[in-house]
């Protein structure tokens, strides 16, 4: 069974004392929870100061973006050289605000991810439609072609998550059924098996889209679903733990 993961995407939210509170309430509340992986990415500013919180913890460390050079006049840019430096384990690459806002493109995604996995950090690599993408029946084109975008040229998919994130989702309270995030799941894990064959059975593929602690106990026990990236109830140390607590669950 592959390990479920539960990652906190922060966001541009919390100052280096708010994040230090957060991440050790965090810590201490899944103490001996055991089976899975628990991420947390805050903003860079307080990447030093979560990092000593968790350090030699079972919580691991993220960051929510990086550029795909080492170093070099890319004035306001992050290289994966200094997220490992930090102690990052993981990477956020492609978040759809990173796309919408930013324009990062599924090319863009590609150098990173080949970057990130170079340096020796894990991408969680997110990928997700829209919601008029999704009216007009066209979910598993897009999605296909931003997994198989960002995993071009790629060979080691163990090292990588990959977050299955429905934009109309993301921050709306609107969250996919079990039932509609298991059927893009399993066509997501059909998608690598072709390119892969069995060595991707240990990929893990997580569900990202409001979920809470009231909703995550049916997605985490979908087959395909390995858990969860959250943004806004990571937010809460009560209800992020909850989570966590019914990740470790899993059927
Ligand atoms: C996210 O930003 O990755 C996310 C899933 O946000 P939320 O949980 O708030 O929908």
């Amino acid at each position: 069974m592959r390990r479920w993961m539960i990652a906190g995407n922060w966001k541009m939210h919390n100052n280096k004392s708010e994040a230090v509170l957060l991440a050790k309430a965090i810590k201490e509340g899944t103490q001996g929870i055991s089976g899975g992986d628990v991420v947390l990415a805050p903003p860079f500013t307080a990447l030093q100061s979560v990092y000593e919180t968790i350090v030699d913890s079972h919580v691991l460390l993220a960051a929510q973006n990086m550029y795909y050079e080492d170093k070099g006049a890319f004035t306001g840019e992050i290289s994966p050289s200094m997220l490992k430096d930090i102690g990052c384990t993981y990477v956020i690459i492609g978040h759809s605000e990173r796309r919408k806002y930013f324009h990062e493109t599924d090319e863009a995604v590609n150098q990173k991810v080949k970057k990130s996995l170079a340096t020796g950090i894990k991408p969680i690599v997110c990928v997700g439609e829209t919601e008029d993408e999704r009216n007009k029946g066209v979910t598993e084109f897009v999605v296909g072609v931003q997994v198989k975008k960002a995993l071009y040229g790629i060979d080691n998919i163990n090292e990588i998550v990959i977050a299955y994130e429905p934009v109309w989702a993301i921050g709306t309270g609107k969250n996919a059924t079990p039932a509609e995030a298991e059927e893009v799941h399993r066509f997501i894990r059909n998608i690598i098996g072709d390119i892969y064959g069995e060595v991707c059975n240990n990929t893990r593929v997580l569900y990202g889209g409001s979920v809470t602690s009231d909703n995550i106990g049916e997605l985490i026990n979908m087959e395909d679903i390995d858990g969860a990236l959250v943004g806004g109830a990571s937010l809460k140390s009560e209800g992020f733990i909850g989570i966590i607590k019914k990740a470790s669950e899993k059927k």
